[in-house]
């Protein structure tokens, strides 16, 4: 047995499916999952010391590459002063002072531990704020686990949801709608029947947990409009978008502004942290200021934010986003290409430092196009690349990140590998 799989096994044991969140255990694509035993730049090296180049990134933080100098040292001068105190610190409010300094939507901002946390955070916030019930969300779009969360469409247009886990009661999903991602009239139709009695519309502005789907033309501004037309708060989920597709995330590309902004990943450098984040009317609700519960042991932990701030501060150099973007667009274009070559039916997109790869002839633009998608391709292309040294996201459903560190020698070592895979799909 390999030491991956030894581990797997070892694993499997202790640990539900051997994994600490579930997309890692391979499920979806078989085989054994890497064990990770360090990364550097855009490299991951396994527990048997095989190298991959690795498009997930943490899925999505690691936008400077693992283990950046400069990240790390910030890490290793904060921890020395204490991991937690549990109290304010001045990093704190450093940290919330760049973010509102770059991101258009944010006049105030509290720190999390998670994605998660901070969706949460934010649809009570809506909730809250709005004193209205029901929130509407997109199929497809992904944020986070809070039970009101987890769930799909119910049969029939306009109807509430049907909870996606165990353990979540119908009862918890009853003010959840769920309507398909870019159809406008359905979110028309959603606030005419409705419209008293939503508090918000949560959105991924650019989707990237049903693969990397765009908002169509004019689809995120109706958003806006119908919100603020009926007094609903507009949340744009910006946990894997935000500080990834531009320097402004989704908001700062298309201009459309939302009440409320939920951000992690990039923004913890690799470490745990999320935020949310908007108008402080808004804002004004959450305790000690409003009766908005919200709180946090570890949040706003000292030794995360150091990574935080060292990463904006890194990525808010001159022309960062736009060498990130020309390297994706290099990799998806190569990519595009060497399939064609090989007569693989395949598209590709990117925004930013973000991309989608699809086994279908054209770039999807909700989840059942996704899905129509040619899933054994993708499993056979995601296994081949990983022989070939190349790790790309378990999933047909996920997006992909580059990171800084992926020079034009990385982009053309993975675009080698795609067409030897290539040639034998
Ligand atoms: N929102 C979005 C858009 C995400 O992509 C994710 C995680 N992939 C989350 C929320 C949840 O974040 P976390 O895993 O940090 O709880």
């Amino acid at each position: 047995m390999s030491r991956n799989e030894d581990l797997f096994t070892r694993a499997a044991r202790s640990i539900p499916g051997g994994v600490n969140s579930p997309v890692r255990a391979f499920r979806s694509v078989g085989g054994t999952p890497r064990f990770i035993a360090r990364a550097q730049g855009p490299y991951i090296w396994d527990a048997e010391g095989t190298r991959y180049i690795d498009y997930v990134g943490s899925w999505g933080p690691a936008i400077l590459g693992h283990a950046h100098p400069e990240v790390i040292r910030a890490v290793q001068e904060a921890a020395v002063n204490g991991l937690s105190f549990g109290a304010p610190t001045e990093a704190e409010v450093e940290i919330a002072e760049a973010l509102i300094a770059r991101l258009p939507s944010l006049q105030q901002v509290r720190l999390v531990s998670s994605g998660t946390e901070a969706t949460m955070s934010a649809i009570r916030l809506a909730r809250g704020a709005t004193g209205r019930n029901k929130i509407v969300k997109f199929e497809g779009c992904y944020h986070g686990h809070a039970d009101s969360l987890l769930v799909k469409a119910g049969s029939g247009l306009l109807t509430f949801g049907n909870p996606t886990s165990a353990g979540v009661p119908a009862e918890f999903v009853a003010h959840t709608l769920v309507l398909d991602y870019n159809d406008q009239a359905a979110v028309e139709a959603a606030f005419a029947q409705h419209g008293q009695d939503i508090a918000c519309v949560i959105v991924e502005p650019v989707a990237g947990n049903m693969n990397l789907v765009r908002p169509a033309a004019g689809f995120l501004q109706a958003l806006r409009d119908q919100c603020t037309q009926h007094g609903a708060l507009l949340i744009f989920d910006e946990v894997m978008t935000g500080f990834r597709v531009g320097p402004q995330g989704v908001q700062g590309l298309t201009g459309v502004t939302p009440d409320l902004t939920t951000l992690a990943k990039v923004i913890g450098g690799g470490m745990p942290v999320g935020a949310f984040g908007g108008r402080a009317d808004i804002m004004a609700h959450v305790a000690p200021v409003g009766g908005v519960y919200q709180a946090g042991t570890l949040s706003g932990n000292p030794v995360a934010v150091a990574a935080g701030l060292a990463t904006l501060r890194l990525i808010g150099e001159p022309g960062f986003h736009d060498r990130l973007g020309a390297q994706t667009e290099k990799l998806v274009q190569g990519l595009s290409a060497r399939a064609q070559a090989a007569g693989v039916t395949f598209s590709a997109d990117s925004l930013g430092g973000m991309f989608g790869l699809y086994f279908g002839a054209k770039v999807p633009t909700s989840l059942a196009e996704v899905s129509a998608c040619d899933t054994q391709a993708f499993t056979r292309f995601f296994h081949g690349m990983l022989s070939e040294g190349v790790h790309f996201a378990p999933s047909a459903f996920e997006a992909g990140f580059v990171s800084a560190t992926h020079d034009d020698a990385v982009i053309e070592a993975t675009l080698d590998a795609a067409e030897r895979v290539f040639a034998r799909l």
